[in-house]
């Protein structure tokens, strides 16, 4: 008898306690911090040009094996970043990524709402994975 008068107790507070989840979509919250989304490639904020120089040790790290890197040679015999693929259907967000990645060239983002019927839409290529900066700001999902 007695665990039956405690839940009716519990469950006649609850009529008064503010509900401890939102009605998604209508409701916006801030996305905890810290919290990881789809990754994405930083720029030089002068030359606008990426950080990455295509090392592959993130491509190393990725135990998802979901970056796919290749580099090209300009005009000058330089090498650049010509590929920079994130497929995002085996992506875990674990972030390895961004802590190996000694020129800090790629972060995490707050962007973590991906539902889409087509799974080549969470094929990032490198263009993709630099828009991404739009949801670096924590509280995007209050837009
Ligand atoms: S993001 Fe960083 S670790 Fe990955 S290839 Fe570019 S420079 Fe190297
Ligand atoms: S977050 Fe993890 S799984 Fe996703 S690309 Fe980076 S290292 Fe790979």
């Amino acid at each position: 008898m007695r665990p039956v008068i405690r839940d009716f107790f519990i469950e006649f507070g609850n009529m008064f306690r503010k509900p401890r989840t939102v009605v998604y979509p209508k409701e916006k919250i801030i996305i905890p911090d810290g919290s990881r989304g789809i990754p994405r490639l930083k720029l030089d904020l002068d030359s606008l040009e990426v950080l990455c120089n295509g090392c592959g040790d993130c491509a190393k790290a990725c135990s998802a094996r979901c970056i796919k890197i290749k580099r090209g040679i300009d005009e000058n015999g330089r090498e650049f970043l010509e590929e920079f693929n994130i497929d995002l259907n085996s992506c875990i967000f674990c972030g390895n990524c961004v802590e190996v990645c000694e020129r800090k060239a790629i972060e995490m983002t707050y962007r973590h709402q991906l539902a889409d019927q087509d799974r080549n839409s969470f094929k990032m290529e490198k263009q993709d994975l630099i828009k991404q900066a739009d949801y670096s700001i924590r509280d995007f999902w209050t837009k």
